[in-house]
Formats: C-alpha cells, structure tokens, sequence
C-alpha cells in the first residue's frame, strides 16, 4: 500500500519546524522531505542537505525545467521546491511523508494529490507571531518585515487546510500533529 503524504504549512515565526521536528522524533515510519531553495544557508542553523539541498538560481530553473519538481515557489522573494523523486520513493514503499511548505506549494500538490493530509500551523494570535518573528533575529529589518507581511497572507489560507493546530504550547501541538497521523493510520488499516 502507498504511504501517505502529509503536508504542513504556516506562516514564518510560528514554530512549525519545531512541532514538526519533535513530532517525527515520536512518529516512527514517517519521513522528512528535504526541500532545494535558492535562498542563502543560515550560519550555524542550516545543513545542506539536512535542513535544504542549496542551489544557485540557475541550477533551480534547469531543475523546473526537468520537471524535477513535484511543485515549486517564490517565497519572500526566494525559490523553494519539493524533489518529486523523493516524495516518490517514500510513498511507492509505502512509507509517509511530511512536506513543510508554505500555500502557493500546498494548494499545488494537493490539487495534484488529492488524498494529501494537510495540516496548518496558527499562533494563539497576530501580535504574538510579529513577537516571535521579531525576536527570532536571524533575518535583516527588511527582510522580517516581508514575513510578518507575508504572514498575513499566509493565514488568510487556513481554511483551506484539512486540520488546523494553534501552536501555543508547544507539546500541545506536538500531540496534535501525531494524533492526526494516528487517526490516519486506522482509518486505512
Ligand atoms: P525558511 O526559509 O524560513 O526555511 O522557509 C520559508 C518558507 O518556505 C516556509 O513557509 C516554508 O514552509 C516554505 N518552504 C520550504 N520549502 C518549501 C518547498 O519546497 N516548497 C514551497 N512551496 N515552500 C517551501
């Protein structure tokens, strides 16, 4: 049977990374879809390979071209796109997958994949995710400035997910996330 590909997306500042993190650390048979992005490797935070594969603007378009691409994006102002074969391989051996990508990317796989699980991540509020971002200070004043404008867009997208988990307490949202993997996995049994 083919895996089950899950998708989690939600605005910058608003922990997802770290939900989803410590959520695969507890989930076992689910992997991580390591995405390709154009923007510059944060020091000290980012891996190649591990956080993102790192390429150059050209080598980005040869891939679009390719169609390596299960989906691709322009997020604030960088490229970001999902390696199809990855998602593939996971799903053709029927293990599951997890995208972290953002709307536009969203929207674009689960018109292709229908049956996708897909998850969005809120903060309790506004002004709390602005707090994180701003506290966060891994990006220039610009540059915050376009993911808090982005974050607003961002959310204007919730509706359109199938769950949607406040992340206020950490582990609360932790739990959520593996429920509804669990829940998943009974259905289909
Ligand atoms: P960051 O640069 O902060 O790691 O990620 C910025 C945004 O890009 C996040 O919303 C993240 O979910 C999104 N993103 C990461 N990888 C992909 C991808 O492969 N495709 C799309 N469409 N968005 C992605």
């Amino acid at each position: 049977m083919r895996g089950t590909l899950y998708i989690f997306s939600g605005p910058a500042g608003v922990g997802k990374g770290t939900v989803l993190q410590r959520a695969l650390k507890k989930l076992p048979g689910i992997g991580y879809s390591v995405s390709c992005t154009t923007r510059e490797p944060r020091p000290g935070l980012d891996v190649e390979g591990e956080t993102y594969y790192f390429l150059s603007e050209e080598e980005f378009r040869r891939r679009i071209a390719a169609g390596d691409f299960l989906e691709y994006a322009n997020v604030h102002g960088h490229l970001y796109g999902t390696r199809r074969d990855i998602v593939e391989e996971a799903l053709s051996t029927g293990r599951d997958i997890v995208l972290e990508i953002d709307v536009q990317g969203a929207a674009i796989v689960k018109e292709k994949m229908p049956e996708a699980v897909t998850v969005f991540v809120k903060p309790p509020s506004f002004g709390e995710l602005a707090r994180r971002l701003k506290k966060r200070g891994s990006e220039g004043c610009e540059e915050q400035e376009l993911r808090i404008k982005n974050a607003k867009e961002e959310l204007s997208h919730a509706g359109e997910y199938d769950y949607v988990i406040v992340n206020d307490i950490v582990e609360d949202a932790v739990s959520e996330f593996i429920k509804i993997v669990k829940k998943h996995r009974e259905e289909i049994k």
